[in-house]
């Protein structure tokens, strides 16, 4: 299980009353092995600062985040991520940006051939490996970003408004695909978007994010209508 507790977060601010800006305010989210949690609140409610806690790319916060019960600190191959802005490396190929994500991982040149031509034939790119960025779509782009963040078998991959730049119909391949992802391979998600309706179909779990300074306010459990029935009242409910 993933367990984030009590966790706050401030920044030095010079704009902020008193020189600080406090961003997260006593998170407590505890997410089981495999559960996919949205997390879904307004722009600026430290959506992004809890991820790159949860990351370890910022160790300077109060409060524990354990995976497993293990303390974490700094990054590890037990989580990946994805961002918005797919942040490939345009002078690297598509095999060599997935690549990067065992970029630290003690294993053999023919070890990290076989999971990068597995996790891109897992986002279905078989025939795009020495193709650079500036050479594929947008949608394609995201793709070779969650092998990346899939491609050191993380037990939590953290996505981070994944699939936010994308066309509608873009998006709702991707979400499917992510979702099938995500049952096969059993990891736990942690899905950050604007989008209620993609947190609603994605999540078992949606989590409501509330601003200044950012505290879970609200869980609302698995049992949730499918996003196009917009006339349920559980629907309704969650957008109040
Ligand atoms: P969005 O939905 O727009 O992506 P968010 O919920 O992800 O927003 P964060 O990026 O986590 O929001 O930012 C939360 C708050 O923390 C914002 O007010 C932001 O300005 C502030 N903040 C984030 N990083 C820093 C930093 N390094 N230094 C100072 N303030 C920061
Ligand atoms: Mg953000």
């Amino acid at each position: 299980a993933l367990r984030i507790s009590d966790v706050s977060k401030h920044f030095a601010s010079e704009q902020a009353e008193g020189g600080v800006l406090q961003v997260l305010a006593g998170i407590d989210l505890d997410i089981p092995a495999g559960r996919f949690v949205s997390i879904v609140g307004a722009s600026g409610c430290g959506k992004s600062t809890l991820l790159r806690l949860v990351l370890g790319l910022d160790d300077a916060y109060e409060g524990e985040i354990r995976l497993d019960g293990r303390r974490l600190h700094g990054t590890g191959p037990e989580r990946g991520i994805v961002f918005q802005d797919h942040r490939l490396f345009p002078w690297l190929t598509v095999a060599q940006n997935v690549e990067v994500g065992l970029r630290n991982a003690p294993l053999t040149k023919a070890e990290k051939r076989e999971l990068v031509a597995e996790h891109i034939a897992l986002v279905g790119l078989q025939g795009f490996e020495a193709s650079y960025p500036h050479q594929i779509s947008g949608g394609m782009a995201q793709r070779v970003a969650i092998a990346r963040g899939l491609v050191n078998r993380p037990r939590v991959l953290l996505l981070d408004e994944p699939f936010g730049a994308l066309d509608a119909l873009t998006r709702s391949r991707l979400q499917i695909e992510l979702q099938r992802i995500w049952e096969r391979e059993g990891i736990t998600m942690l899905l950050v978007t604007h989008d209620v309706e993609e947190a609603v179909f994605l999540g078992d779990e949606v989590v409501v994010m509330q601003p200044h300074p950012g505290r879970i306010r609200r869980i609302v459990d698995v049992d949730l209508p499918h996003p196009r029935n917009r006339s349920d009242p559980r629907f309704i409910a969650l957008r109040d």
